[in-house]
């Protein structure tokens, strides 16, 4: 970092951190703070701990590392603001702080990941070999052979079904069956998890979107969101410009009413930059865009009863129209019934379960103990982390995004088409 960036972005940490008044009102809500009952692992603890970071020299690596600890096992999960009567922006702060934090083993591998996740060839590898080792059950050979911190990636991707290279996401333009270009189209941002392993939910949001009387696309030419990278202060100017580019000149001259995103972490992110004007292209999150529709879409009854997960994304990082948006839609498929409780962050929040493994477990053990006396037919999680936790966590419920179940249930003909 540049000395004068370093200056800018002190000062604007000096300024998030004044706003805490250190009322404590945010303690309940924090996950870390409630496993852990220690003020340095609760909102206003780490805001203290970030004081002291602005008040540090860069080149003080040892008191820097001795504030770094609750400052990397913050969840950003948001829920402290959601609480706060002050403001606080505690994710902006915690973004900035790890911007001044040495290099650790975590750090690198994160910057690994990130790495992997914004370079398409380098994805599709990954999806590649992932889908090897699952289709021949290879990982009980290959784990031993792994360090720890692979051998826990292997644990968590696996149990998720993936695609042969063959099925990776269809891109392309899918314009409305029967009104074609006369329709207005919506953009699908598949991002890197629709590579790795949201691809089966990619003709689902198609298919709601024609439902609701829209065109789809899917331009071919996107990359990841980057919000992994920008929660860890990485610099992703160049990915929201390719992104930006991608979705510059919807096909046939049609208008382009937004871009809908499926992984509430992603979506957060996005609609955030949206709303900051630091993109020109006007994001929303998948479930609010069909909710604001619904009334366009038809479905059949079903008898089953559903678990809607909101993730920590949903609950906190959208405003707060998105959060009862798949509670919206879910309503209106007849007989259907929608549990719903307060269950607390699940810990998989981008690589957290892999840099902060026991902190991870320990909020997976209550998520689950939450969800499942419920006994629900099945979980619906708009969140790809999420929904991977719960694959790990074999419980036998079966868990899917939203929008694969409710495109199973859409009737054929609908007031869209
Ligand atoms: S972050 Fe907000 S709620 Fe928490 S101590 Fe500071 S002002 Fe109070
Ligand atoms: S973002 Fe989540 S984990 Fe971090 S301090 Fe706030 S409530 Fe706690």
């Amino acid at each position: 970092m540049s000395d004068k960036r370093q200056k800018d972005t002190r000062h604007t940490l000096a300024q998030l951190t004044d706003q805490c008044v250190k009322c404590g009102l945010c303690l309940p809500a924090c996950p870390t703070f409630q496993i852990t009952d220690n003020e340095a692992a609760s909102p206003r603890g780490r805001v203290v701990l970030a004081e002291g970071i602005v008040g540090t020299e860069a080149d003080n690596a040892s008191r820097l590392h001795s504030l770094a600890g609750h400052i990397d096992d913050c969840l950003q999960c948001q829920a402290c603001e959601s609480v706060c009567p002050s403001e606080v922006q505690l994710s902006e702060i915690i973004r900035l702080s790890r911007q001044f934090l040495p290099e650790t083993p975590a750090r690198r591998l994160t910057r690994r990941m990130t790495a992997t996740l914004h370079s398409r060839w380098r994805r599709r590898l990954l999806a590649a070999v992932l889908y090897v080792v699952q289709k021949n059950r290879l990982a009980p050979w290959l784990k031993p052979l792994l360090p720890v911190t692979l051998q826990r990636g292997l644990q968590h991707t696996l149990p998720v079904p993936l695609g042969p290279l063959a099925s990776a996401p269809a891109t392309g333009w899918f314009p409305h069956p029967s009104k074609g270009s006369r329709a207005k189209t919506v953009g699908i941002l598949s991002g890197c998890s629709a590579e790795l392993h949201d691809a089966i939910n990619l003709p689902a949001v198609v298919q709601l979107l024609h439902a609701a009387g829209f065109n789809a696309w899917i331009p071919p030419k996107q990359n990841c969101c980057g919000a992994l990278a920008h929660h860890h202060g990485e610099n992703i100017h160049a990915l929201t410009q390719t992104n930006a580019r991608a979705f510059s000149n919807p096909p046939e001259n049609t208008q382009l009413t937004t871009v809908v995103v499926l992984n509430t972490g992603c979506s957060a992110h996005l609609e955030a930059l949206t709303k900051k004007k630091k993109t020109q292209t006007v994001y929303e999150d998948v479930m609010r865009f069909l909710s604001r529709h619904r009334h366009q879409l038809r479905f059949t009854p079903s008898t089953e009863t559903v678990f809607a997960h909101r993730p920590c994304t949903q609950q906190h990082g959208l405003a707060a129209d998105a959060d009862q948006s798949m509670l919206h839609l879910l309503n209106q498929v007849p007989g259907l019934t929608v549990l719903t409780a307060a269950t607390g962050c699940c810990g998989a929040a981008g690589n957290y379960y892999l840099t902060q493994p026991q902190m991870s477990d320990a909020l997976a053990q209550q998520w689950h103990a939450a969800i499942t006396p419920l006994q629900p037919d099945r979980v619906l999680s708009p969140n790809i982390g999420c929904s991977m936790q719960w694959h790990e966590l074999d419980s036998g419920i079966p868990v899917e995004h939203p929008v694969a179940f409710l495109a199973r249930q859409l009737e054929t003909r609908t007031a869209g088409t």
